[in-house]
């Protein structure tokens, strides 16, 4: 099938509306989705100071390109801060570095070794008990509500697309966990709180393989390896499950998302006051509890 507005070679088909897009038009038709989400869902505002969650993939560096638009046009200002969580032969943040020297972007690097002691490599050796994610994913949030703060952001943007979202409503569902849900959306977070930088997700509407096209188009310098650590447990089984839905019924995910924007109002007012974040006492970073869980985890590793 020719590309639907010129008859030239395609580069995608986009099967929820049946419809190929060459070179040309699929830049264009990406860039304009991408910027319609930040409009309608006011993601940007005049003056902001945004953070880009950069971790090398192509989801970030997209992020990050379509950003700079904004800020070339003088509507934002815009740091990238990358986690390195000290992973031999895996976490190498030199594509991000020259990546943001040559686009003139100021990059923010926070090491788990210099903040938790530890690099994960060694982590992993000493939490025997514990899948690497369940406590790397814990440190990361960590830090990058931290830097986000240290670095006077006003929002942080994340690389989050439209897969990975379907992914996590139909997680929270199957787990009967709705106020994580309420957390959910273009942009985060059920209330204003000042001890929370909140993230915006401009990459929400725009599928997984849309953003690989566009990164690979637009040629990003893109690290393609695993994590060596990566579990591959609950979250996979939806993805290969929607996966799967998605080639027989095109335009599943779209629909998750679509009609999970609809009644993301009344979920986040519903669950508005439930638990009101207080200050962990060891770091002061905001917890539901007394002592926040990556304190919880320092003290562990102490032991
Ligand atoms: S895959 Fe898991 S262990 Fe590896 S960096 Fe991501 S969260 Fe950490
Ligand atoms: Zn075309
Ligand atoms: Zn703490």
């Amino acid at each position: 099938m020719p590309c639907k507005n010129c008859q030239e070679k395609p580069v995608i088909k986009l099967t929820n509306v049946n419809i190929s897009l060459c070179k040309q038009h699929f830049l264009r038709y990406f860039e304009k989705k991408v910027k319609k989400t930040i409009r309608t869902f006011n993601l940007l505002e005049k003056g902001d100071k945004i953070g880009i969650a950069l971790s090398g993939g192509k989801d970030s560096f997209t992020v990050l390109s379509i950003l700079k638009q904004f800020q070339d046009k003088k509507i934002i200002t815009l740091e990238a801060l990358a986690i390195d969580e000290g992973i031999k032969n895996y976490r190498d943040l030199s594509n991000a570095k020259k990546f943001c020297k040559d686009n003139n972007i100021i990059l923010h690097i926070l090491k788990y070794e210099d903040f938790f002691n530890n690099t994960l490599d060694k982590m992993v050796k000493k939490f025997k008990d514990k899948t690497p994610c369940s406590f790397c994913g814990v440190f990361r949030r960590y830090l990058l509500n931290y830097g986000s703060k240290k670095f006077k952001f006003d929002k942080l943007a994340t690389g989050h697309n439209l897969d990975d979202e379907s992914q996590s409503i139909l997680m929270n569902q199957f787990r009967n966990n709705p106020e994580v849900s309420a957390r959910l959306g273009p942009i985060t977070g059920v209330m204003l709180d000042k001890k929370f930088v909140r993230r915006i997700k401009p990459l929400y509407f725009v599928t997984e393989k849309e953003t690989t096209t566009y990164s690979f188009l637009k040629k990003f310098p893109v690290e393609y390896s695993e994590c060596p650590y990566a579990s591959f447990g609950y979250r996979n089984s939806v993805r290969d499950m929607l996966n799967d839905f998605e080639s027989k019924y095109p335009g599943t995910k779209h629909s998750i998302i679509d009609s999970f924007v609809k009644i993301l109002p009344s979920l986040k007012s519903q669950f508005k006051e439930s638990k009101a974040l207080s200050s962990c006492k060891l770091c002061g970073e905001p917890t539901s509890k007394e002592i926040c869980q990556a304190c919880e985890y320092v003290k562990e590793l102490k032991k």
